[in-house]
């Protein structure tokens, strides 16, 4: 089955874009997930093809209108209706591993995405919309966005990744940062890879691994911590 990306954007150029290459890149060219641009602009209603206007109440910049969004995403639900429809704006819930699990679970994802200062409210009390962030920081439109979370999705369909192991270990799967890597050489600059690493002990190695994503995720992240160590007692 493939998995089904569409996108909502003001710049359909911008895709695949990075995801035409490598892993993604080829799964894109085996079929493992189709990549469709929808041009928010052709739903433009008057002859200028306005998409955005002036913010009520004043301020700078311009807002993608409501009545053009909304028949961008009917269309999007129209051709894809088993597919949820995301919005990306910084205001969204922080995406997460397991929702992007989730996603790559199912038959595709729609994804719209911003420009200026971002969507008029409305549209997310008119139509079945989830508003989604990538993290604290703002982006110049919601493409980048798009390309990102359509990466952590397509890494995780069957057949993309070489090992299939090598995703379930990963940071955030266990509710915990991955433990750190070595690889050769033993000595680099007077660093030598850990000791345990070397031993050829299975069980010290996961033992020693355990804890230091335990040990990291405490230091780094102590809010992931907390949910890991809640989600455990
Ligand atoms: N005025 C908005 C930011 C607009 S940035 C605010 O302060 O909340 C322009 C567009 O970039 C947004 O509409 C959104 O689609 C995208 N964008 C910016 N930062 C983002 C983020 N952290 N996550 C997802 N999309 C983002």
């Amino acid at each position: 089955m493939t998995f089904a990306a569409t996108i909502l954007t003001l710049y359909p150029e911008m895709f695949p874009g990075p995801l035409g290459v490598s892993l993604a890149g080829r799964a894109l060219d085996d079929g493992v997930w189709s990549c469709e641009t929808v041009q928010i602009r052709d739903f433009a209603k008057d002859k200028h093809r306005t998409v955005d206007d002036t913010p009520a109440g004043g301020g700078a910049g311009m807002v993608l209108k409501a009545d053009v969004l909304a028949a961008a995403v009917d269309y999007a639900l129209e051709m894809q209706p088993d597919c949820p429809v995301l919005a990306m704006t910084p205001r969204g819930k922080p995406i997460t591993q397991r929702r992007i699990r989730e996603l790559s679970a199912g038959a595709g994802v729609s994804i719209l995405c911003g420009r200026f200062e971002g969507f008029d409210e409305r549209i997310f009390e008119a139509r079945p919309v989830e508003e989604v962030s990538v993290g604290d920081i703002v982006l110049s439109g919601g493409e980048p966005a798009a390309i990102m979370l359509l990466d952590a999705c397509i890494r995780l369909l069957p057949g993309v990744m070489g090992a299939p192991s090598s995703g379930a270990e990963e940071s955030f799967e266990e509710g915990l940062l991955e433990y750190p890597h070595y690889t050769r050489p033993v000595e680099w600059e007077g660093r030598t890879i850990p000791e345990v690493l070397r031993s050829g002990d299975h069980a010290k190695i996961a033992a020693w691994r355990k804890q230091r994503a335990e040990d990291d995720t405490r230091l780094r992240r102590p809010g992931l911590w907390e949910r890991y160590r809640g989600a455990r007692d």
